[in-house]
């Protein structure tokens, strides 16, 4: 690991301004992504800026949504009242990830920031265009399971790995960030980029930009949603597939609906044309079928990770009837 020093700011004005000393430097949260790239040499930052101690809380905003500052622990968001009353499926999502001693120590900010598992990404003797822009891709041809059916390009076919990113993409949130031009908010599902021909970029926030926040906005009918996570192992494994969903059904059709994919796509996938359909439709079990397939029409497998379309197909399926009979019988 190549030396670096590290310093802990108490604001974010002070964040920015330790930041800007240094042209290499790095906000850290937790670090439980960070320090391991740092140890693996793929991320050589000559400073850390710890921005753990910026103590915005969770707080109910006017709108009667929440404000979670970026520096809040994932098991403190997971186990917020308000969270679990209102938000079921975000809490269940963070409580998927991980193990409990991570969960204590990772941050919301930082979960956001998390980059993808790829094998080969943290394999320095492999071709990655994402750590070495221009070198190839050794997963395209190579072991891929874990990899995107969705959203990949022939650059980069990596997944995110977050659980709870699944989530605060099917809530529509708002990350604010602060930086040297000022404060701005970016939708949520707008923050993360997907390959094309950049890998390397993996969203949009600006050079030394910081998230301060999440905000979520009220959406009572979230009352009713959950998320299911479909992974190797039964725990500590990253999803093969999540889902995170909410749906809202009044006489028999339904009335909103949200839906989002992780463990499928290089960021966390909102599933538009799978709400497209279940928008008005009557609640049944053909239509949560052909919404499964308007998500998946253009769903490509890379040989290894074949099997994630239809397990996708089915889960969607099996999650929004799961859904709809927790307001009784279909
Ligand atoms: Fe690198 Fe992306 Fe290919 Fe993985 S899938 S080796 S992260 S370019």
């Amino acid at each position: 690991m190549k030396d670096f020093t590290y310093s802990r700011a108490r604001t974010s004005q002070e964040a920015l301004t330790l930041v800007a000393a240094r042209a290499n430097a790095k906000f850290l949260g937790g670090g439980t992504n960070l320090v391991d790239l740092m140890r693996e040499n793929i991320e050589q930052p000559d400073a850390l800026i710890d921005v753990t101690r910026l103590a915005s809380g969770i707080s109910e905003s006017p709108d009667g949504g929440i404000s979670v500052g970026a520096e809040v622990r994932n098991s403190a968001l997971a186990n917020h009242p308000l969270v679990r009353q209102r938000y079921p499926m975000l809490s269940q999502a963070i409580l998927f990830g991980a193990s409990g001693q991570i969960r204590n120590m990772a941050t919301v900010g930082g979960n956001i920031m998390q980059r993808t598992r790829c094998y080969y990404f943290y394999d320095e003797a492999a071709k990655c265009n994402k750590r070495n822009p221009g070198s190839g891709c050794d997963a395209i041809d190579g072991f891929n399971r874990i990899h995107a059916i969705l959203g990949a390009s022939e650059q980069c076919i990596a997944t995110h790995p977050s659980d709870m990113c699944v989530a605060l993409a099917a809530l529509d949130a708002t990350v604010r960030v602060q930086g040297p031009e000022g404060e701005r908010t970016i939708p949520f599902n707008a923050f993360h980029c997907l390959p094309g021909d950049t890998p390397q970029v993996e969203t949009v926030l600006g050079f030394h930009e910081l998230i301060t926040s999440i905000e979520l906005s009220p959406l009572p009918f979230a009352k009713r949603s959950l998320y299911r996570k479909i992974r190797d192992r039964a725990s500590y494994a990253f999803a093969l597939l999540s889902i995170a969903a909410a749906l809202e059904v009044e006489n028999g059709k339904i009335r909103n609906a949200r839906l989002a994919l992780g463990g499928v796509a290089p960021k966390p996938w909102r599933a538009y044309e799978a709400e497209k359909v279940l928008l008005g439709a009557e609640v049944g079990m053909n239509t949560f079928r052909q919404a499964a397939d308007a998500e998946l029409s253009k769903a490509r497998g890379y040989h290894h990770n074949n099997f994630k379309i239809e397990l996708a197909r089915r889960t969607i399926v099996s999650v929004l009837r799961e859904l709809a009979q927790s307001g009784g019988p279909l």
